[in-house]
């Protein structure tokens, strides 16, 4: 969602007015880190800061070329070229964001402002640099086209040492259009030590006229060295109500299925998105299936199950996670049914008869009990964790049995401490 402009960030309004007033001040820190949950528009805020930033009718900001060079005593020196009132467009640029028409707006949505660098990370070998190269300019295609385009890595992608090589060379040399640089790096947690060193440098250094942008979603993994020298922009969770609605209007998902999506999504628009072409009440009720043997205390079923459920390769962490999760949202909605909350809360909505009966039956700490163990579940599947294993134990539990209780098929033995 490149062309988003600060003014039309969805759900941070905060981050939208602190960023406004920046840009009109003209008065740009050395660098920003902008960290909260992933998929709540760190991503798409740093692109709309970046193309406001460099937009030409925001306060010096103007290009190069409409400024006598000889005259100024240096780039960054004082003799800022603020537009003037005849220049405007007839569009009546707002001066705090993007304008949306003039040049510079265009080529940074369309991700080719020559003072812009994005950087991402993207999976695969360092050493092919061919692949390498057509996987990034895939990603920035599809991010041009797709309005509804989100960034999905697996657990080993790196900004790449080529990428932040190549932009070190690139600080050394003066801006091409704009007064200033902007350079983005999305999920820069996502470095080796010493890019983060080389980038420290870089942020430090006096009279330089680069703004970094860094985001991301796991602000431990980033040096304190980094986050010390950054100023803090901190995001925060969608609403459902905002992610249900988006995934009607833009993504044109039907509203009962928007509904379950977005509660689902733990408020990230990204993941919602991603899961938007599936049936989230399909899978729901293949996760809510495998209850059975976990109950009966069928382990050897369980398990099948589990494995065969869980056969989705590299997505298995995503995978897991949303089975657990449709068991935590069934469970929660168990708990409104016996506390007297009314039908419309419920996000299993089309299933208000067996919930009901569930919370008849089943006492409110039992609930709470399993929800303990899913949640368990939930705070393991960033570790070095297999997905059918998690999966089974956690059901096995939810089930009532304790690991290492009764006869569990033999393969698994040994295999559950994770
Ligand atoms: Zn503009």
């Amino acid at each position: 969602m490149p062309a988003r402009t600060l003014a039309g960030l969805l759900g941070q309004d905060d981050v939208s007015v602190y960023l406004r007033r920046i840009v009109a001040s003209g008065r740009y820190g050395n660098a920003y880190l902008f960290h909260g949950p992933s998929g709540v528009g760190k991503g798409t805020a740093a692109l709309a800061f970046a193309r406001a930033a460099l937009c030409d009718h925001v306060p010096g900001a103007a290009p190069v070329t409409t400024r006598t060079l000889e005259a100024s005593p240096s780039l960054f020196g004082d003799a800022v070229a603020v537009p003037s009132p005849a220049s405007k467009s007839p569009l009546d640029p707002p001066g705090d964001d993007a304008c949306g028409a003039c040049p510079a707006c265009l080529k940074v949505a369309g991700l080719m402002h020559p003072d812009m660098h994005f950087l991402f990370p993207f999976s695969g070998e360092e050493k092919q640099m061919e692949s390498a190269d057509s996987a990034y300019h895939e990603t920035l295609q599809s991010l041009r086209e797709d309005p509804l385009h989100y960034f999905q890595y697996d657990k080993a992608a790196s900004i790449r040492i080529s990428q932040t090589r190549e932009l070190t060379k690139s600080l050394a040399y003066r801006t091409y259009e704009a007064s200033r640089r902007l350079v983005v790096v999305r999920d820069c947690d996502r470095m080796r030590e010493d890019q983060f060193s080389t980038l420290l440098k870089s942020i430090e250094e006096p009279g330089a006229r680069t703004v970094w942008v860094l985001t991301t979603s796991r602000l431990s993994r980033v040096p304190a060295t980094i986050r010390s020298r950054c100023q803090r922009v901190r995001f925060s969770p969608l609403s459902e109500a905002l992610i249900r609605d988006t995934l009607i209007e833009d993504a044109h998902v039907e509203p009962d299925e928007a509904r379950m999506v977005a509660a689902l999504s733990g408020g990230s628009l990204a993941r919602a998105i991603a899961t938007r072409d599936e049936d989230p009440r399909k899978q729901r009720d293949a996760a809510l299936a495998l209850l059975g043997p976990a109950l009966k205390g069928d382990a050897a079923t369980l398990w099948e199950a589990c494995r065969a459920t869980m056969n989705f390769g590299r997505t298995g962490r995503e995978a897991l996670r949303r089975m657990i999760e449709y068991h935590e949202l069934w469970l929660r909605d168990v708990l409104r049914a016996r506390y007297g909350a009314p039908e419309e809360t419920f996000v299993n909505f089309d299933k208000v008869y067996a919930i009901r009966e569930l919370a008849a039956r089943v006492d409110a700490r039992e609930i709470r009990r399993r929800l303990t163990v899913l949640e368990e579940a939930l705070r393991s599947i960033d570790g070095n964790i297999t997905a059918d294993l998690t999966l089974f134990s956690a059901l096995a539990r939810v089930g009532g049995r304790r690991l290492g209780e009764g006869a569990w098929p033999a393969h698994t033995a040994g295999r559950w401490d994770y």
